[in-house]
């Protein structure tokens, strides 16, 4: 293998206690810890596990988590008051709503009664669209690791050409927009793109967010290119795989980002950084 692995675990670590300094000094600015409001519908496993994991992190460094635990059966009208309830409450600095949401609530709703200001996941449109005016607050986590991942590790962004795959509202939009505000000439890629492998090749930097294992191939990567994978699939025998055929590609990369290990223990502590700017900027601190 010829590519530098990009160590996600290792950079969660390091920001981790970044964070938890942050905290600390936040802590000294106001009376109460900096606290986040997670939303559940439904009793999902996944979404379960995911609560508990931010529960355990917020304890570790120092802020604090309410899990607001709603029946799948909850009518819109209920999720979308308590939003609204928890967008007004003053001991509350962020809100963490976990999609998708069960079938028949929609989404849209639910956004409009989100303060902005606490929207930690970076959806609502008024951040959205900070976000494409190049005027980034609160911006999706997954993306934002994936730029720390490259800034961390020394990767020139500027003046780079990058191609994202993947256009979702989470992922692949928010990461262009991340690669563009960070002065890289971005493509993005998409279901409906002709000839993947031909954008692919001429990019310094590759960011896959389409969910398809094997997607990458070693054939589209640029010897030398960056290699940013989002992508988290389960396969048949329980295995994480990323949508880049890892082995193959970490032979051509120059950097690469392994599944698991690579952007997604970095989310996480994204969304704990989006909680000290959603905190210092509401308070006005
Ligand atoms: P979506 O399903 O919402 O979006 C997938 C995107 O990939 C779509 O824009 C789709 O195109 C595109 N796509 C699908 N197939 C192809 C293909 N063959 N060629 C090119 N583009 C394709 O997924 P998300 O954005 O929510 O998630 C993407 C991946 O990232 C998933 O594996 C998800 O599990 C993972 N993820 C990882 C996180 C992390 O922390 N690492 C966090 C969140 C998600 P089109 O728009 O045309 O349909």
């Amino acid at each position: 293998m010829s590519a530098r692995i990009l160590d996600g675990k290792a950079l969660a670590q390091e920001l981790r206690a970044e964070a938890a300094a942050q905290i600390a000094e936040l802590r000294t600015q106001i009376d109460r810890p900096p606290t986040i409001a997670v939303v559940q519908v439904g009793d999902d496993p996944a979404a379960t596990r995911y609560v508990r994991s931010i529960d355990r992190l917020c304890q570790s460094l120092g802020a604090a988590c309410r899990a607001i635990a709603l029946p799948a059966e909850t009518a819109q009208a209920d999720l979308e008051a308590t939003v609204a309830t928890l967008s007004a409450d003053d001991r509350i600095d962020g809100i963490l709503l976990q999609l998708p949401l069960p079938a028949g609530l929609t989404l849209d709703g639910v956004l409009s009664r989100l303060a902005p200001e606490k929207d930690l996941d970076g959806i609502h449109p008024i951040n959205a669209g900070l976000l494409a005016q190049g005027r980034p607050t609160l911006t999706p986590n997954t993306p934002a690791g994936g730029i720390e991942l490259i800034q961390r590790y020394g990767i020139e962004i500027r003046g780079r050409r990058a191609a994202v795959v993947g256009r979702s509202a989470i992922v692949g939009r928010p990461m262009a927009l991340l690669l563009l505000q960070a002065d890289a000439t971005v493509t993005i890629c998409h279901s409906r793109t002709t000839d993947l492998g031909a954008v692919l090749r001429e990019c310094d930097i590759i960011a896959a967010a389409a969910g398809r294992p094997g997607l990458i191939t070693a054939d589209m990567v640029k010897p030398g290119a960056t290699v940013i994978d989002f992508g988290t699939n389960v396969l048949a025998d329980g295995s994480m795989v990323g949508d880049v055929d890892f082995a193959a590609v970490a032979e051509v990369a120059g950097a690469i980002t392994p599944v698991p290990g690579g952007t997604g223990p970095v989310t996480n502590v994204m969304l704990m950084r989006n909680l000290i700017t959603a905190t210092r900027t509401r308070l006005g601190i």
